[in-house]
Parts: C-alpha cells; structure tokens; sequence
C-alpha cells in the first residue's frame, strides 16, 4: 500500500511538471506561428488529429515510433485513406523511395519531433530529410506529435536532447554500427552509417504550411 502511495505521489509530481511546462511550451509555439495544443494520453491525440483531418485524402507518416504509438496509420487505414507510410518490412528499395516523395505532396503529414524547446522552437535530425522536407514545405497540413519527454527548457538543451537520447536510442533501434550505440551518448561520428545528417530547426512557422504541434503528457517514442 505504501509503496503505492509513494509511486501516485511520484505520478502527481511528475505531471505538474509537464503541466507547467506544457503551458509555456504551448504559449511560446503559438507566439511562434504554430498552432499547438495538449492533451491527456495517446487516445485523446489520436480522436484530436482524426478529428482535424477529416477533409483530407492522402496522408503522410514520418518515421517515428511516437506515431506508431497513437494507432493513428490503422484508423486512417480503417477509413479507406490513402497512406503514404514507409515503415514496412514488403517494399522493394524503389517502392521505399517513392513513398518518401509521396509523403512530400500529400494533404497531410504527420511526424514527430526528436526534440521541442519551451521557447517554442522544434528541433528534428534526419538521415535521409523526408521528414524534415515534408514537414517544412509541401503538405497543405502539418501535424507534429510529441510526448511531453521531448520537451527541453532550451534550444540548446534541445540540441542536447538529440545528441543524447534521441539519435543514440534510433541508431541502436536501427542496429547501426556506430559510436552512439556502443558508449549510448553521440561521438559525432564519421560512421558510413551515421544517421544524423541533417537538421532542422523550425524557430518560426513556415510560411506556406499550416502546422499544428500536439504535446501528449505521457513518455512517448524516443
Ligand atoms: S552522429 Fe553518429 S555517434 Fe552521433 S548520434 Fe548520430 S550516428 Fe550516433
């Protein structure tokens, strides 16, 4: 029982936390250009963005396990939409390719971000740049969904975020033969097979795309 009580008490700290963080984050991407909301838990998001795409056709996926965490790509996929979704084990490397330019032009796209600064700036580093591409310029929608983890008190420690939790935890994911995965922080690596190549800072909103950020108060993807 008391071990229960002390894990609740843990819970309730932890969420005022975000609370309070949340609210500044939120106010500080809207003074950006952003549209941002938060919500409870991954089935609130989920409602949320279906919700706030319903008049769109084709839909884009960033890789992000966030996203996969939602359930989001299978209600989509329920509704008959057409997915522009990359993460699958059946395609052949030119089906891959044309997914990843698909995503480029669709009416909406959904990503993650590796990171967020309560100054309202979203911090993202790809590989290939699909998702930094679509996510800037392309998509008549923009949604980008983050569990309040991803949230740092700067850009700097944003930055930081990618360089210590973010990438090393992908690269693993991937099993890459890189510095990060052996030592578990970044060692700038000249690897063949680094995985941080380029990276996006989105300190304002783009002008031609109308992005919504989602912050969700729970401990989300990477
Ligand atoms: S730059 Fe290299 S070492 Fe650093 S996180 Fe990326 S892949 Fe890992």
């Amino acid at each position: 029982m008391r071990m229960k009580a002390i894990s609740e008490m843990r819970t309730d700290h932890h969420q005022w936390r975000w609370q309070r963080r949340a609210e500044r984050c939120l106010a500080a991407l809207t003074k950006n250009g952003f549209r941002a909301e938060a919500v409870a838990d991954v089935d609130a998001a989920r409602d949320l963005l279906l919700k706030r795409c319903e008049e769109c056709t084709s839909f884009g996926f960033g890789g992000s396990v966030t996203l996969r965490q939602l359930g989001l790509i299978e209600a989509l996929r329920e509704q008959g939409k057409i997915l522009y979704d990359h993460w699958r084990d059946d395609l052949s490397p030119e089906e891959e390719l044309q997914l990843r330019l698909d995503q480029g032009r669709c009416d909406c796209f959904f990503c993650s971000a590796n990171a967020i600064s309560t100054n309202g700036e979203i911090v993202n580093v790809d590989g290939i740049g699909n998702r930094t591409n679509a996510m800037t310029f392309g998509p008549r929608k923009v949604f980008i969904v983050a569990g309040m983890n991803k949230v740092a008190t700067s850009l700097e420690a944003a930055l930081q975020r990618v360089r210590e939790v973010a990438a090393p935890m992908r690269a693993r994911s991937l099993n890459r033969q890189t510095p990060c995965v052996t030592s578990g922080v970044c060692e700038d690596c000249q690897s063949p097979q680094r995985i941080c190549r380029v990276t996006a800072i989105l300190h304002r909103k783009p002008f031609l795309t109308d992005i919504t950020v989602v912050l969700i108060h729970q401990r989300l993807g990477f």
